[in-house]
């Protein structure tokens, strides 16, 4: 029997996780690239191809190398914690390379359509029409993996900002900022506060001689480097601190982290303090926005009311002249127009079944990886869904009834109503640990903390206490890798390495004072299993 020929739709982190996935389960990739490169939106270019995201040349991620790796190819030891685009690129090419991906890529290939063959209902069968240097070619697949991105089609809301078009300055989206070299001794006003807002707030302030950072609704911020130094989503991704936030309410969780932030700066004396809560909202992750807002560079504001030729008028009635540009930091919308009507869109809505399938569809042979934005690393993410995905595509693994499926997307589309504010930015948010967790669950690799205590107590505490990486999906079931252990062991090795660029007389406190931190907690969740089990 010849094996199942899926089609990959984008070369990005997700596609080149995809492409692996297809292989670890003996299925046949062939992946469609639009562009002449992989890496999609982490390929740096001044001037990038229509259709690929892009990103500003100073771009430095916010998830940390440890959470945000591949879970069976960590990021090298000396790479820093929070990389900077390049270094990102360069592992997802190293990536590529170890597991020779890149000959299952055709560059330079746009797919057009993707549509049911006609005998759907009992094949599953895919007729995908591509375009490369003007040719038009289809091709029959078994399974079809989207891999697109959703940060591509920039959203650019020109008519919620009256006068904008007889405004004299410039004015543009995000997504063609490259760097802050024409913006030097200029008046600037960015428009909103999602990373992009917050980054280039901080980098063209640097240069500008006033940034207006304006916001509508205010923010919380983010550290990335938190207690002792540590990224922040190691420190806040334990399964022990899961488990104990099961016990608390959102109210009190809301309530720590809001302390936790206001102790940093308060966020009512910069005027930045949102009337939600902290996790009503998609973070942004900044450590140098006050800073920036202290030395009085950038100058917080409330949502533009309208534009002259020269000025901004804001809704708080004040004015701010002479201003040169206008930045619109106001995010994206994805949408799948090669899939006709698979897959619906409304206003960056849609109907997925854990996020990955359609419920929809006779067969479940198409899935959409990377469509979420977790509170935490895409990567990760994509890949286990691409192994689910994959375990489906082969008859490993089935799909609730089409019922079912809808009954739980509903569900999951009222909790994430009721959690956060209604805005076009939080229709796909997800957070990282539940997420991987359930993935994991779904793919048969959840590690079994309780039977790991008993078999290899070392492992069970690092799982229970240390940050919950990529790397555990690989301990156990299947695409187990034999260097799982010893990787989740030394993870505390790999984040302290790159600081460590000066010999300095080791007294080990800070990595005592955490562990010692968190075996105090272990024991008062021991205490609280006891006392209720
Ligand atoms: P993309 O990287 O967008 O790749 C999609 C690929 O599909 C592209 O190569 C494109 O050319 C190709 N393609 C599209 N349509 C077609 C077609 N019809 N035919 C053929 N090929 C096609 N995420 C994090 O986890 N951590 C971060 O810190 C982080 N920082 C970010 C910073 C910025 C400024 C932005 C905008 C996003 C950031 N993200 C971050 C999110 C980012 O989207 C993901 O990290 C990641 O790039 C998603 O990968 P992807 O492969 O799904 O999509
Ligand atoms: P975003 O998160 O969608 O934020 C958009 C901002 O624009 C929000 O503050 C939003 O306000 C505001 N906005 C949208 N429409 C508006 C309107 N009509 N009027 C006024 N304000 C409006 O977009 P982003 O900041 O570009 O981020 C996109 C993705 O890239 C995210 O995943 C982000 O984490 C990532 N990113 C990462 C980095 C990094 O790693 N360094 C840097 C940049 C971006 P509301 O909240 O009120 O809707």
């Amino acid at each position: 029997m010849t094996n199942k020929r899926i089609a990959v739709i984008g070369g990005g982190v997700s596609g080149l996780t995809s492409i692996k996935c297809c292989l670890e389960e003996g299925l046949e990739p062939v992946c469609f690239e639009r562009t002449d490169d992989i890496g999609g939106l982490w390929r740096f270019q001044d001037n990038p191809e229509e259709g690929r995201a892009s990103i500003y040349k100073s771009v430095v991620i916010n998830t940390s190398k440890e959470m945000m790796c591949f879970s069976d190819y960590l990021i090298p030891d000396h790479f820093p914690n929070y990389m900077h685009n390049s270094q990102v690129l360069e592992y997802f090419r190293m990536y590529a390379k170890e597991f020779d991906l890149l000959k299952y890529i055709r560059f330079k290939t746009t797919v057009c359509s993707v549509k049911k063959r006609p005998d759907f209902s009992t094949s599953g069968q895919w007729e995908v029409v591509t375009e490369s240097e003007g040719k038009k070619e289809m091709n029959v697949f078994d399974g079809v993996m989207v891999c697109t991105g959703h940060h591509t089609d920039a959203h650019l809301p020109l008519e919620s900002f009256p006068g904008i078009k007889t405004f004299k300055g410039q004015y543009f989206h995000s997504r063609d900022y490259k760097n802050p070299e024409s913006f030097t001794g200029k008046r600037v006003i960015i428009i909103g506060i999602g990373n992009s807002g917050g980054d280039l707030a901080v980098e063209i302030s640097h240069t500008a001689k006033q940034v207006f950072l304006s916001t509508r609704r205010g923010s919380w911020i983010v550290n990335r480097v938190s207690d002792y130094g540590y990224p922040f989503d190691v420190l806040i991704n334990s399964r022990l601190k899961h488990f104990l936030n099961k016990f608390c309410s959102q109210s009190l969780v809301n309530k720590y982290l809001e302390m936790r932030m206001n102790q940093r700066f308060d966020h009512e004396m910069y005027g930045l303090k949102p009337k939600h809560r902290a996790l009503s909202q998609h973070p942004t992750v900044n450590d140098d926005l006050p800073n920036r807002i202290i030395s009085g560079l950038v100058k917080v504001k409330g949502n533009v009311k309208e534009f002259t030729e020269t000025a901004a008028i804001f809704e708080d009635g004040s004015r701010e002249n002479d201003i040169d540009a206008v930045i619109f930091a106001t995010g994206y919308t994805f949408a799948f127009p090669f899939l006709e009507d698979s897959v619906k869109v409304v206003k960056n809505k849609v109907s997925l079944y854990k996020r990955v399938f359609p419920p929809n569809l006779e067969k479940p042979t198409l899935a959409i990886i990377g469509l979420v934005q977790p509170l935490g690393a895409i990567m990760p993410i994509s890949e286990l869904q691409g192994r689910w995905a994959t375990q489906v595509f082969k008859g490993l693994k089935t799909l609730p009834s089409q019922n079912e499926m809808m009954t739980e997307i509903i569900k999951e589309k009222e909790k994430m109503q009721k959690r956060y504010v209604e805005s076009q930015r939080h229709t796909i948010q997800g957070d990282y640990f539940d997420v991987m967790e359930e993935l994991a669950d779904l793919v048969g690799v959840r590690p079994n903390l309780l039977s790991l205590a008993f078999t290899d107590p070392k492992l069970a505490l690092q799982l229970l206490l240390g940050p919950c990486t990529p790397v555990q999906y690989r301990l156990q079931g299947p695409g187990k890798w034999d260097g799982a252990r010893k990787a989740i062991l030394t993870t505390d090795d790999r984040i302290r390495k790159p600081m460590m660029t000066r010999v300095v007389e080791s007294s080990n406190s800070m990595t005592s004072t955490i562990t010692i931190g968190r075996f105090m907690l272990a024991i008062v969740l021991f205490a609280i299993i006891m006392t209720y089990f």
